[in-house]
């Protein structure tokens, strides 16, 4: 199965990507993860892409498309997979509809303030890569500590308010154009309404699930 998770930034694409991948044992990319441990190796890659992350624009379209082509050609890749964060522009779209065939877009619809009351008060945890929320649920049971590796967490530059409000307008402008290119195709696609900060992520996803059973992906 081939599943696309679409939604704005903190919509939380990266979250539920992880429990699919496990329900459905396949892999899950993140397009935003590749580049952020290509910046930190140092790559060539990474210093090419540097500038955009940092201020929530978008990596150009054929920088990502050839970064996401080498990951689907891997054979590990071949039997499924969950892309979390791309395609994020049509031209993107329309690279990938090149490259394979995508089953559902899961549209993951939050409203914008509870989007940066989930960013802004995001941390992450730099070992396994765990999402808490300092404010709401899942909180760290110990205050900037990871629960499961007791590594020290930390908030990624992007999750600064002045770039969280340009990461909006950068997906109201060329990201938010997908939804009708998708509709227009007759994709299967899902829109996933969640208006809680803390959603329970179990619950969530059996929502998910459910959604995906009715529209016969499943
Ligand atoms: P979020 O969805 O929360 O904004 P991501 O981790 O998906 O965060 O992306 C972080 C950054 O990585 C983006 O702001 C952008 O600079 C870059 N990026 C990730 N995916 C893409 C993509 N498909 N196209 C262009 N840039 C991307």
């Amino acid at each position: 199965m081939n599943l696309v998770i679409f939604g704005p930034p903190g919509a939380g694409k990266g979250t539920y990507a992880a429990e699919l991948a496990e329900q459905f044992d396949i892999p899950a990319i993140a397009t935003g993860d590749i580049f952020r441990s290509e910046v930190k190796s140092g790559s060539e890659l990474g210093k090419k892409v540097a500038v955009y992350l940092q201020s929530g624009k978008l990596v150009p379209d054929e920088i990502v498309d050839e970064t996401l082509k080498k990951w689907l050609n891997k054979p590990e890749n071949h039997r499924g997979f969950i892309l979390d964060g791309y395609p994020r522009t049509v031209e993107q779209a329309q690279a990938l509809d090149a490259m394979t065939k995508i089953d559902a877009i899961l549209n993951m619809a939050v409203p914008e303030l509870v989007l940066v009351e989930r960013l802004s008060n995001r941390r992450i945890c730099p070992v396994c890569g765990a999402i808490y929320n300092i404010k709401y649920s899942p909180k760290p049971k110990v205050d900037s500590i990871c629960d499961k590796c007791g590594a020290a967490l930390y908030q990624r530059p992007d999750d600064r308010i002045e770039v969280i409000k340009e990461r909006f307008e950068v997906y109201k402008k060329q990201t938010q154009p997908l939804i009708k290119y998708y509709k227009a195709k007759k994709a299967k696609f899902i829109t996933i309404v969640n208006r809680q900060v803390d959603a329970d992520i179990k619950i969530v996803t059996r929502r998910i699930m459910w959604r995906m059973k009715q529209a016969r992906v499943l």
